[in-house]
């Protein structure tokens, strides 16, 4: 039997995986793809995101921009200057081939596995069953596997959070991306462009050798993503010829989040660790996957809390952040004019890109 499962393979479960490695755990890291796999995200990391991993990624950033473009679709365009780079840009499949690559080499045995059917605790371990229905005391014609715990890492649709919870529902915001393959990508700003109604943003992610354009959403999927994201590189790249567009849901809401399962813990999308004004989930994938090897760390070496119990105190601050972004995210859609004059002023982004570019988080930035 392992210490620990990980269903999910992604940022959260792979900093998970690390950590518990490193601290002389067994770990089966499981996931529903093979990797390489695509997976929908634009890849930027922001500096206290890259302060977060245990090793160097920098085989895995194609670029990084230290300024960024703020507007309303070319209209009272803006720039906020880090005093350093704000956002590094990689490529998801390619980023977390990497981390997986890294857990690997540490020990991690990773496996994929077809559809999680059911969870069950028991006072030592857990089983999590896959595939077809469970006879008697077998596992039918799916596999079994048992661990000591399990962290539930597979992203704002967790089958995972849906077994085990009573009430599994989770705030969502909504984002579709596509690759432009442009001249002279290392011209293009990153940019951020603001859109009343839409309760988010359009975004140009320059990296090396094309350009990365999504859209950014509260109000959840529409039927007419593809054509507004065309129409939106029509208008900021002078083309529509788009490539790789995938959309996906973001998980929300994790300043709410209170584990409460004994052997299984929740990390990153799948516990609603995005933060919901820009939809910067990497951050929270991250942090929320240590702060739950760190609990299981500190249960399996017998202090009393239990597992859920460390975790609930290790993510505190990472939910305060959450919270403050929760808030700001209602005050800035709700008056997006006004949030962007105010932004616009020096004065004020100044203090945030700075924050920024030296690692901050939100709290450390507003000092609260
Ligand atoms: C279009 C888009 C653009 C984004 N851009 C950014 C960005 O630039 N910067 C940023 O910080 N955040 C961005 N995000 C958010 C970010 O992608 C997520 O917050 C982040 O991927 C969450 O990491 P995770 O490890 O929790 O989950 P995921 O990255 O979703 O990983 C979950 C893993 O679990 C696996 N899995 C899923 N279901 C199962 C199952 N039933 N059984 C086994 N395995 C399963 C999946 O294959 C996957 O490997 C973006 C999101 C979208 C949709």
């Amino acid at each position: 039997m392992h210490d620990v499962m990980i269903v999910g393979a992604g940022p959260a479960g792979t900093a998970a995986a690390w950590d518990l490695l490193a601290a002389g755990c067994s770990v089966l890291l499981a996931d529903k793809c093979d990797f390489p796999r695509k997976k929908a995200c634009a890849g930027g990391i922001t500096p206290k995101t890259l302060n977060l991993f245990r090793y160097d990624i920098s085989p895995v950033i194609r670029r990084s921009c230290d300024r960024v473009r703020i507007g309303a679709l070319g209209q009272k365009d803006f720039f906020i200057q880090g005093k350093g780079p704000l956002c590094h840009m990689t490529r998801r499949e390619e980023l977390d081939t990497f981390n997986l690559a890294q857990v690997i080499k540490l020990g991690a045995r990773f496996e994929q596995i077809g559809p999680v059917s059911s969870v069950t605790e028991s006072l030592s371990h857990v089983t999590v069953r896959t595939g077809g229905q469970q006879s008697g005391n077998g596992a039918g014609d799916g596999a079994r596997y048992q661990a000591r715990y399990l962290i539930g890492a597979d992203g704002a649709n967790s089958v995972i959070r849906r077994l085990i919870l009573k009430h599994p529902k989770i705030m969502k915001s909504f984002a579709v991306e596509a690759d432009v393959d442009i001249k002279n990508p290392m011209h293009q700003e990153m940019t951020f462009d603001f859109v009343p109604g839409l309760k988010g943003y359009y975004w140009v992610f320059p990296r090396d050798d094309h350009v990365n354009i999504g859209i950014y959403t509260l109000n959840g999927p529409k039927s007419n993503s593809m054509e507004r994201l065309k129409r939106y590189a029509l208008k900021r790249l002078g083309t529509h010829r788009l490539e790789n567009i995938r959309g996906y849901p973001l998980g929300l809401g994790g300043y709410r989040h209170n584990p409460s399962a004994r052997r299984v813990l929740l990390a990153g999308d799948a516990a609603g660790m995005c933060e919901p004004l820009l939809g910067e989930g990497l951050y929270g994938a991250v942090k929320s996957g240590q702060g739950a090897a760190t609990a299981v760390i500190q249960a399996l070496g017998g202090v009393t809390a239990g597992a859920s119990g460390h975790y609930r105190t290790g993510l505190n601050r990472l939910k305060k952040d959450l919270l403050l972004y929760e808030l700001s995210s209602r005050w800035f859609y709700r008056f997006p004019g006004m949030s962007l004059t105010l932004l616009s002023k020096p004065r004020i982004h100044q203090r945030f890109s700075h924050g920024f570019s030296d690692g901050l988080s939100l709290s450390q930035i507003l000092k609260l």
